[in-house]
């Protein structure tokens, strides 16, 4: 084999955009990006999945094979695929509620997309993809937290990332972490799940119940002023903005929507010892660094068995600022897959026997 450092065409499929781009092995950036709306649920909400499924597997085909004839893609060797919903080995999507709805049967992306396009094509979750922008030395072991409109999570460990074959596993999203009866709902359809509270769209919700109950706080705050003194007004925009200058209202809300998020730290931290924890995803990057300062405060106080103060707080840490990491991620995934057929093996699993 010849040079397998790139380009690599590189995508990433979510509910609202399908972005296209291209990487090179030991470049840090992706370049050429190209987006375009995702021919799902979020543009056709009438429609039934199998169309849906359709409608997408079409655009991915359709826009990936026109990108792969541009200048820039010449002599791409293959195609990487992050998508948002849980993926095996074999690149199997098994589901992708924000994609195309609840329901549908799998839909096998790199048997269907390698044979349109004439290229292999490594699809993977959007979570473990992002992962790997993060890998540092082969011993590195860490956790990464999205934290967007709903919460996402990942243990990376030795150039793998710790899920089951079939795609179970990095979910403390959907861990329930409220029992009662006013549990606020989680995308999935379930109740009182991490990724119902401790996301954008979850603490945008306690935001506006607190400012409901605590009307004399709210009028004090920053955001009553922002949102014409509505509750219903208040942004995460306006609640990110309001916990960088120190509002107080907004951080005590913001500090409990953290609390269940500390717990699911602490508990990957008790069960195997992780103890470097990245934050990426909207949310928590529009808040920046208070974000984990308040994050290390409850963590702090839960504790971590066997870990001072600083010790805690120093296991926590801000992603990089853009929304490049699944492309950025996939493409470092198929340029491993060139440098070592058996790290490809074990972490970009089937896909090394399709080069
Ligand atoms: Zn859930």
């Amino acid at each position: 084999m010849t040079d397998r450092g790139g380009p690599f065409v590189v995508a990433d499929i979510g509910g609202t955009t399908l972005r296209i781009g291209h990487v090179t092995a030991g470049d840090p950036v992706v370049r050429g990006v190209r987006r375009v709306a995702t021919e799902g649920l979020a543009r056709y909400p009438d429609a039934p999945v199998a169309e849906l499924q359709q409608r997408v597997l079409g655009q991915l085909a359709t826009e990936l094979a026109a990108y792969l004839v541009r200048s820039e893609a010449a002599g791409s060797r293959a195609v990487g695929l992050s998508f948002a919903g849980p993926t095996t080995v074999d690149g199997v999507a098994l589901a992708a509620p924000t994609i195309w709805g609840e329901g549908g049967g799998s839909v096998a992306l790199n048997a269907h997309l390698g044979a349109r396009l004439g290229l292999p094509v490594l699809t993977v979750n959007d979570i473990t993809a992002a992962a790997w922008r993060y890998a540092r030395a082969e011993d590195d072991a860490f956790c990464l937290f999205t934290v967007s409109s709903g919460v996402g999570s990942k243990v990376f460990r030795r150039g793998e990332v710790l899920v089951d074959d079939a795609g179970f596993g990095g979910e403390l999203g959907h861990w329930r972490v409220d029992w009662s009866g006013t549990a606020p709902p989680c995308d999935c359809g379930g109740r009182g799940h991490l990724g119902g509270i401790a996301s954008g769209r979850g603490i945008l919700r306690a935001v506006r119940v607190a400012a409901r109950q605590r009307p004399g706080e709210f009028a004090g705050s920053a955001l009553a002023a922002s949102s014409a003194g509505r509750p219903e007004g208040i942004t995460n925009e306006a609640v990110a903005g309001a916990v960088r200058r120190g509002d107080s209202f907004a951080v005590d809300v913001l500090r409990a929507a953290l609390r269940p998020l500390a717990l699911a730290v602490a508990s990957v931290f008790s069960s195997i010892g992780i103890r470097r924890y990245i934050f990426i995803g909207g949310f928590a990057v529009a808040v920046g660094q208070p974000f984990v300062d308040i994050l290390g405060d409850e963590l702090t106080e839960l504790g971590c068995f066997g870990l001072t103060p600083p010790q805690v707080r120093a296991m926590l840490m801000l992603g990089a600022a853009d929304d490049d990491h699944s492309l950025i991620g996939v493409g470092r995934m198929l340029a491993a897959a060139g440098a070592d057929p058996r790290l490809a093996a074990e972490a970009a699993h089937a896909y090394v026997d399709r080069w």
